[in-house]
């Protein structure tokens, strides 16, 4: 009796078990170490995800663009060990779908209208999904000369573009604009100072943006090395301020090596005086750089061509395509007036690199840039202007910086709104400002605060402050071809409606 119910017992938890087992690796072979699923499992796997993408892209614009959530929040949905054993792929795949991709601010919504948004493109989303499903290399030409070639020609289009010579010039895809920036001025500095920088003086201006602050400091420059020349009331470098920075320099024994000018500031979309800032580096024998990871794409554009003018006569320039080129993340570019000053800076071959070294007309691109493994980002670049055409780019970047100057015209005839710095680049500032002799500087300074954090706390748009001349504005940032004015009138509404609540002031 004994025996068999022992018997029994056994059976049945190995029944259990079993089916346990069956349960979890439903669609896994047991022995994964090849981590590796059959034909069928990964066909279904592979139409969710893309099922799950297609949904969001034909979804997105009616969801609410703002997604919140506390580090205890975040703790208490995932934190874990790593599991030891396999799970449910499909199980593991729909957790995401429900609790990771959710849980994200939506920056290609019509109403992201902060930072710098992300509008993407569902065909280099496809491309990129290519890149990582072939698991492309595209460091050097041996492994993978298409790729290489697609870098090469795409990167000439991006050449043409901006007016740098095609045959002398050349580049380099990046991670994103803070990378370019960083290669930018590992090659000013190794051109212009060879390997003794302990003289160099970089100069850039207060409204540069914070990632070439970064790059300077990354390569070690002293604070002493680095001069920020103050703007002018327009945001522009100030010529005289400048001038007058690098004479002193020079007669203190220094050496001037490297200007950084911004072709659309993230603040305000403002141009530096581009072609004034070449003559002066011109002159002075220091490497001109142009920061147009926010702005350069407005080029493709009639009256963004017309204010980047000046913007072909840098050594450098930095374009950030995962911005106003719409492609998704991570998408950053250096172009180069003379491809040699590229591969003198970041050429070194190891001895089991010889090999692979090719001939001159074949490019490796780790010889451009700082990553040996790259991965693949000229495809979604190639694949999107072919399928659309540079000519729907083009509207989409004429329709953007029209619409912020529609916007301007609108905040101009509402009494209650005041325009700070006026649409530049798609960019416009602005502050809700009524008649009220209540209100003081510091008290419109905390309401414009308000107002945003409200916005924002609603989670309808995602609408932020920046400080211009010591003043909170609200800035829009409208590179999003699929923004209306409806959307933007919705949000003043919405503005309007909390300022109301704030009411007497
Ligand atoms: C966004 C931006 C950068 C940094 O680019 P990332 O792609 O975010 O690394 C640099 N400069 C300017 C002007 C920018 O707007």
């Amino acid at each position: 009796m004994i025996y068999v119910r022992i018997i029994n017992t056994l059976t049945k938890q190995r029944v259990i078990f079993a089916s346990l087992k069956s349960v979890q690796n439903k669609n896994m072979k047991k022995n994964n170490a090849t981590l590796q699923l059959s034909k069928e499992e990964m066909r279904l796997y592979g139409y969710k995800v893309v099922d799950a993408i297609v949904e969001h892209f034909d979804n997105q614009d009616k969801k609410l663009p703002v997604s919140k959530g506390t580090r205890k929040e975040m703790d208490h949905l995932f934190l874990e060990e790593a599991p030891e054993n396999a799970m449910n792929a499909t199980a593991v795949l729909d957790f995401v779908l429900k609790e990771v991709v959710t849980k994200s601010t939506i920056v290609s919504h019509p109403k992201a209208f902060s930072f710098v948004p992300g509008p993407s493109n569902y065909i280099s989303a496809m491309a990129d999904t290519l890149a990582t499903g072939f698991n492309i290399f595209s460091g050097g030409w041996a492994a993978s000369p298409a790729a290489a070639e697609l870098e090469v020609v795409t990167l000439n289009w991006l050449l043409k573009i901006f007016g740098f010579p095609v045959k002398k010039g050349g580049g380099i895809f990046t991670s994103g604009g803070s990378m370019a920036n960083l290669t930018a001025i590992v090659t000013a500095r190794k051109i212009k100072c060879g390997d003794d920088f302990s003289k160099a003086v970089i100069y850039l201006s207060d409204q540069a943006h914070s990632s070439n602050i970064k790059a300077i400091r990354v390569l070690g420059f002293k604070k002493e090395q680095i001069r920020i020349i103050p703007t002018n009331l327009e945001f522009k470098f100030s010529l005289n301020k400048l001038k007058n920075a690098i004479a002193r320099d020079r007669l203190g024994g220094l050496k001037p090596f490297c200007l950084i000018a911004t072709a659309g500031t993230t603040n305000t979309g403002t141009v530096d005086p581009l072609s004034e800032i070449a003559a002066i580096c011109k002159k002075e024998n220091i490497w001109f750089h142009i920061d147009g990871a926010y702005g350069g794409a407005a080029i493709l554009s009639k009256d963004g061509k017309k204010m980047l003018k000046g913007i072909e006569k840098a050594d450098s320039l930095t374009v950030d395509p995962h911005k106003w080129f719409f492609q998704p993340y991570e998408m950053g570019c250096l172009l180069v007036r003379n491809i040699n000053h590229l591969k003198g800076t970041f050429t070194e071959t190891p001895e089991y690199l010889k090999d692979v070294e090719g001939n001159k007309s074949e490019i490796n691109f780790y010889d451009h840039g700082v990553q040996l493994t790259r991965r693949f980002r000229a495809l979604k670049f190639y694949m999107s202007i072919k399928t659309f055409g540079l000519g729907e780019f083009r509207k989409a970047i004429t329709y953007n910086i029209k619409l912020a100057e529609e916007v301007e015209e609108c905040l101009r005839n509402s009494p209650q709104w005041e325009v700070i710095s006026p649409a530049t680049l798609a960019v416009i500032n602005f502050r809700y400002n009524p008649i009220d002799e209540n209100l003081n500087e510091k008290k419109l300074d905390a309401l414009n605060q308000y107002i945003s954090e409200q916005v924002v706390a609603s989670q309808e748009a995602l609408l932020v402050t920046t400080i211009l001349h010591g003043q909170t504005v609200l800035r829009m940032c409208l590179i999003n071809p699929r923004t209306t004015m409806e959307d933007i009138k919705e949000t003043f509404a919405l503005c309007n409606k909390i300022a109301e609540t704030q009411k007497p002031f």
